[in-house]
């Protein structure tokens, strides 16, 4: 009989480094995990800023933590380094400073891996249910003997949940990471643990996030959970607030194709957090996997028509792609302007294949969005055909993708919304198309303020982009 995986759940209930050294240490050494070799670092910095997103990120507490007992418990390490490539095309080094991890690395004497500047390799994937042959990881993660990852629990809107598998989206860079970001989302994240499994596993759970995950409302979770197997540590992860790991579908495709256990019978919970007192602490955790018709039908000036999609697991919804990125995209612009859902003007959002005429208001602008959305048929007093030109995973070549730099892309966008802005529709290509560019058409079609011009961030995004490039420019000149 093999040993069961064990999860650990700890009572944690501030953000105290040295306290929460002394509870990595002692998991790591009930768990018999020596880090050696190149130890990589991966915490969750999709999006961070201690205003604004002071809830998406994983905390420079628990990363200094967990830097300090990886140091003490160590075996022989050739490198220790912290890796991440945050979300939305926001600049990586961007995303650190506002979590405020660069002091931290440096008092640890760590490298910083910027996955935004480093070479891109590609692994080759052997599962006969992998999406593909190849996919593409930034080189220290190639390189990685020993694999910590970090991630903050976080409900998602797109997933349910976001634990240790989903955080492994964020080590591919902007050209590989919205390949099969889309329909196929659960499908990509359990190719991605073919790549490379973490050897230790630390859940920043101490303030814990729902709903969204740009965007999450705290919860006061008070726990730091570690394991060594990712399915092992979100199976517990979703009980610890009270939903199904099978509802996980991400989950449930990683424990079939043989990458850990999916059943609680499988695993040893300990720790001095019980599961049955965190499951009554959180029975009134909240999740949004809601569709975007009912999400935002008390929006007032934002509607959304919701069609059918192409691929046969999935008709209904595509969970993975466009619906969630404007899901996004507007708790992004709320998070920056309060008042968004009364300043917008009328916009209907329709995504999919839709075949009901468009009950439009006189005044109602249209985004169709995404490369899936086709529509033949009367919008006002004139009659329009939108063809899809949607591929599936096999026919796209995850060699020749787009760069999706932040400027070209930005560029490309509002020059694509404004020659259209005066027009009754615009239909915004991309599969999916991202959050950033969202935030573009929104902006223009809905005349609001565009987050990417906003002085707050303005500045310091575009100096962090172009050191980014040179940066870039010069590790890929030197590897
Ligand atoms: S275009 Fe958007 S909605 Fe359609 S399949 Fe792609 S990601 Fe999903």
């Amino acid at each position: 009989m093999t040993a069961k995986q064990k999860v650990i759940i700890m009572r944690c209930d501030d953000y105290d480094p040295a306290k929460i050294e002394g509870i990595i240490k002692e998991g790591m050494q009930e768990l018999g995990v020596k880090p050696s070799g190149r130890v990589l670092l991966k915490p969750n910095t999709v999006i961070a800023h201690p205003d604004i997103f002071p809830h998406a990120f994983t905390r420079k507490e628990v990363l200094d933590g967990v830097l300090g007992a990886t140091r003490a418990l160590a075996g022989e390490m050739t490198e220790l380094a912290v890796g991440e490539r945050s979300g939305i095309t926001i600049p990586t080094r961007y995303c650190f400073k506002q979590a405020g991890y660069p002091k931290i690395i440096r008092k640890h004497r760590a490298r910083t891996h910027y996955f935004d500047e480093t070479r891109q390799v590609p692994v080759s994937l052997q599962q006969d249910q992998s999406l593909r042959n190849n996919i593409f990881v930034p080189k220290p993660v190639a390189d990685a003997d020993f694999l910590i990852n970090l991630p903050k629990f976080k409900a998602h809107p797109w997933c349910r949940l976001t634990l240790s598998l989903k955080n492994f989206i964020g080590i591919q860079d902007d050209r590989h990471r919205l390949v099969d970001h889309n329909l196929f989302l659960e499908h990509k994240i359990a190719d991605l643990q073919e790549v490379i499994q973490p050897k230790f596993i630390a859940v920043d759970a101490i303030t814990a996030g729902q709903k969204m995950m740009l965007t999450p409302t705290p919860f006061h979770m008070g726990a730091i959970v570690m394991g060594t197997n990712s399915c092992a540590v979100d199976t517990v992860g979703c009980h610890m607030v009270n939903i199904q790991p099978a509802d996980v579908i991400h989950l449930r495709l990683t424990a079939e194709r043989g990458f850990g256990p999916m059943d609680l019978e499988e695993i040893e919970v300990t720790g001095d957090f019980p599961l049955d007192e965190m499951q009554a602490r959180t029975r009134d955790f909240k999740f949004c996997m809601e569709n975007i018709d009912t999400y935002f039908r008390n929006s007032g000036n934002l509607r959304c028509t919701v069609g059918t999609f192409p691929e046969k697991h999935s008709p209904d919804y595509c969970w993975g792609g466009c619906p969630g990125a404007l899901q996004e995209a507007m708790h992004i612009l709320k998070a920056y302007y309060p008042n968004i859902y009364q300043d917008i003007q009328k916009v209907r959002y329709v995504v999919g294949n839709v075949t009901q005429p468009l009950e439009l208001d006189d005044d109602e602008k249209v985004i169709f969005a995404g490369d899936c959305t086709s529509y033949s048929g009367p919008l006002g007093d004139q009659a329009v055909s939108i063809a899809s030109s949607y591929r599936t995973t096999g026919k796209v070549d995850e060699k020749k993708t787009k760069s999706n730099d932040m400027v070209l892309k930005t560029i490309k966008t509002l020059l694509a919304a404004y020659f259209r802005k005066n027009r009754r529709y615009v239909h915004a290509k991309g599969c999916p198309v991202s959050v950033g560019d969202h935030v573009h058409y929104l902006s223009v079609m809905g005349k609001i303020k565009n987050v990417n011009f906003d002085p707050r961030l303005v500045f310091s995004v575009n100096l962090s982009y172009w050191t980014m490039r040179l940066k870039r420019f010069v590790n890929h000149c030197l590897t």
